[in-house]
């Protein structure tokens, strides 16, 4: 190429030997390879040397500022209030954003949550919310601004303006087997968190069969390096790490969990969903630092109605209606209990799997999602069961989907003897807050 700065060969060398890259070879690698001056193929190769030979953290950082700086970054300082985001690593029946978001904001925090669309067996929250009639993702930057001072939340989809450079990486990443690398996987999150210009973040690393990251370790390395990322960058981050070895709470599907998120937001819903929901709203408020905050209990602004007011003028504002009925799919059917016993496990993974199956969520970018289909549970592990008796009912509109996800949900289920109880029941596994 003309006029290059570097030869792609020789950074690419120099992560396959082991090296580490300068910041001028990194500024200018992603810099190339957004313009097109640096070829799929030879980034394709690097991602594979940081797979392989990783990168360290001053490295990551300058990796994910060069992100950052391919596009523009959004600036929240001229609101009223501060403002406080999480981020889910993804996991099946995680609609946690519907009510934490509205919570967060009935507190006096902004929550301006860019989100995406579900690919795969985790669900998107995006899919979840066009499930309401009307409902609208795309808003531009000022009616965000708006609606951030006006309702204090706000859940959209990311302009394509946020990090460029990270969504073709990613689609790289996509079809090389360089998805998993711990730098790329943090640089990734990051960037696009960093540049949607949040003070505050909290980090909801998942782990265990439905997450990103099956074991505690690794999921552990990537909240520590997330959490340095975002403090090194001027964002007050924290990570929890929460168990998606099953599903959160008792549904996975759009229109469902969109329901059961009501149900929390109007002071019922599942005991696991509302744990977590409280538990990261208390750490958004704490990282926000809003003075007086600490004596807010986020649990009363759910009993008393107040987070289900900013639920109802957050919909309305994207031109949701909050009262309209929710879509249920048009055919259902049930899988029993195949013993008496106590059900010890219920998969997330192969439950997700069977909610995607039946068409909640998408293969393929351009696939559409059914709003009503999915899985309802209604046993979850530590419940005595009985043969026979209803452990969940399949939703989709599409009957000829039944046997794909029956198939799918074929070892799902554990049922023990009485008297057996499930290995761990905690939702939040640990804390990382900067070292
Ligand atoms: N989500 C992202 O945004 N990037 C990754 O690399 C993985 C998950």
């Amino acid at each position: 190429m003309a006029n290059e700065q570097f030869d792609a060969v020789d950074v690419i060398a120099t992560k396959r030997d082991r090296g580490r890259l300068s910041d001028a070879q990194i500024d200018w690698v992603i810099d190339a390879y957004t313009r097109g001056a640096v070829a799929d193929e030879q980034m394709a190769s690097l991602a594979m040397a940081i797979l392989l030979n990783g990168m360290d953290r001053a490295e990551i950082a300058r990796w994910t500022g060069a992100m950052i700086a391919s596009g523009e970054r959004m600036d929240f300082s001229g609101l009223s209030r501060p403002t406080a985001d999480k981020h889910s690593t993804g996991g099946v029946g995680d609609k946690i954003t519907l009510p934490l978001a509205p919570l967060v904001a009935a507190c006096g925090v902004a929550v301006p949550q860019l989100s995406g669309r579900g690919l795969g067996h985790t669900g998107g929250t995006l899919d979840k919310l066009e499930a309401i009639p009307g409902w609208r993702a795309a808003l531009s930057n000022d009616e965000m601004m708006a609606q951030l001072e006006d309702v204090g939340a706000v859940i959209c989809q990311a302009g394509s303006g946020l990090a460029p450079a990270d969504r073709k990486l990613y689609a790289l990443r996509d079809v090389t087997a360089t998805v998993e690398a711990i730098p790329l996987i943090a640089s990734s999150i990051m960037s696009k968190k960093i540049a949607e210009g949040t003070g505050a973040l909290v980090l909801d690393v998942k782990v265990g069969s439905g997450a990103f990251m099956k074991d505690l370790e690794r999921a552990t390395e990537l909240a520590r390096t997330m959490v340095a990322l975002g403090t090194d960058a001027g964002v007050r981050t924290v990570a929890l790490l929460t168990d998606m070895s099953t599903p959160l709470g008792l549904t996975a599907g759009n229109a469902l969990e969109v329901r059961e998120s009501v149900e929390v937001l109007a002071g019922g819903g599942p005991a696991d969903v509302v744990e977590l929901t409280l538990a990261l709203a208390r750490e958004m408020l704490e990282a926000a630092r809003v003075p007086g905050t600490a004596t807010i209990d986020p649990a009363d602004a759910l009993a008393d109605g107040r987070a289900m007011d900013t639920w109802r003028r957050m919909i309305a504002a994207q031109g949701g209606d909050p009262d309209a009925p929710l879509p249920y799919a048009r055919h259902t059917e049930q899988v029993l209990a195949p013993a008496d016993g106590v059900l010890v496990g219920l998969d997330a993974l192969a439950v997700g799997v069977a909610a995607w199956r039946l068409g909640a969520g998408r293969a393929r970018k351009e696939d559409v999602v059914q709003a009503g289909a999915g899985v309802q549970l209604h046993a979850k592990p530590g419940a005595r069961v009985r043969a026979g008796e209803l452990l969940m009912t399949l939703h989709t509109d599409t009957p000829e989907r039944f046997d794909r996800a029956r198939e799918a949900l074929a070892d799902a289920v554990t049922i023990a003897p009485e008297g057996s109880r499930p290995a761990g029941t905690a939702i939040v596994l640990d804390r990382i807050v900067a070292v």
